[in-house]
C-alpha cells in the first residue's frame, strides 16, 4: 500500500444504479475528478473512482463503482453490489420512465446488496427545468415510502452533486462507527 492508503482511516464502497443515460456517470466524474462530458461514450467493464473525504477527524476513502453501459441489458451482476456500504439510485427528472424503474432498481438492489445499506434516491438533470417530467414533489415521496434520502442534482451545473455523494459518505460513516 502507497503512504496515502497508510493514512486513510475507512474505505468504503459504493455503487452508481440506475437507468442508462441518467447522468450516473456524469455525477461521478464531477464528484471524483470535477469534470463534465457532454458526449459520454459507454466504457466497457466495471469503473470505479475514489475520493478521500474527511469526517470530523478521520479520512474515509470512497471507492464509487460506476456501471459503464451493463445497465443498458440488465446485466448488472451480484458481484457489482457485494459489500457496497451506499448507493446513489439515479433517475432523470425529464424522463418519467427512468423515475417508474426506480422500483425494479430497488428491488435488485434489496437482492443483491446489503441490507443496512445507506440509499440515496437522486433526481438528476434538475437544470433541465423546462422539459422536466417528475416533479420534486414526487421524488421525495417514493423516497419517503421506501425508506430513502432524495435530492435533485444537476452533473452539468454542479448543483447538489458534492452534497449526495457526502449525504451518504456521512450517512454510512454514521452506521459503520
Ligand atoms: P449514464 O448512462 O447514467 O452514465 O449517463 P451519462 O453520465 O453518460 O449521461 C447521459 C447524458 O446525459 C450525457 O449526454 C450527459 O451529457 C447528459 N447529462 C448528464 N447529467 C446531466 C445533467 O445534470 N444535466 C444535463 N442537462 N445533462 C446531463
Ligand atoms: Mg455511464
Amino acid at each position: 500500500a502507497d503512504s496515502f492508503d497508510e493514512e486513510c482511516d475507512y474505505l468504503f464502497k459504493a455503487v452508481l444504479i440506475g437507468d442508462s443515460g441518467v447522468g450516473k456517470s456524469n455525477l461521478l466524474s464531477r464528484f471524483a475528478k470535477g469534470e463534465f462530458r457532454l458526449d459520454s461514450k459507454p466504457t466497457i467493464g466495471v469503473e470505479f473512482a475514489y475520493r478521500n473525504i474527511r469526517v470530523g477527524d478521520k479520512l474515509i476513502k470512497a471507492q464509487i463503482w460506476d456501471t459503464a453501459g451493463q445497465e443498458r441489458f440488465r446485466a448488472i451482476t451480484s458481484s457489482y453490489y457485494r459489500g457496497a456500504l451506499g448507493g446513489l439510485l439515479v433517475y432523470d427528472i425529464t424522463r418519467r420512465a427512468t423515475y417508474e424503474n426506480v422500483k425494479k432498481w430497488l428491488r435488485e438492489l434489496r437482492q443483491f446488496g446489503s441490507s443496512d445499506m445507506v440509499v440515496v434516491l437522486v433526481g438528476n438533470k434538475s437544470d433541465l427545468g423546462n422539459s422536466r417530467e417528475v416533479s420534486e414533489e414526487e421524488g421525495k415521496t417514493l423516497a419517503e415510502v421506501e425508506g430513502l434520502c432524495f435530492m435533485e442534482t444537476s452533473a452539468l451545473q454542479n448543483l447538489n452533486v458534492e452534497e449526495a455523494f457526502l449525504h451518504m459518505i456521512t450517512n454510512i460513516h454514521e452506521i459503520t462507527s
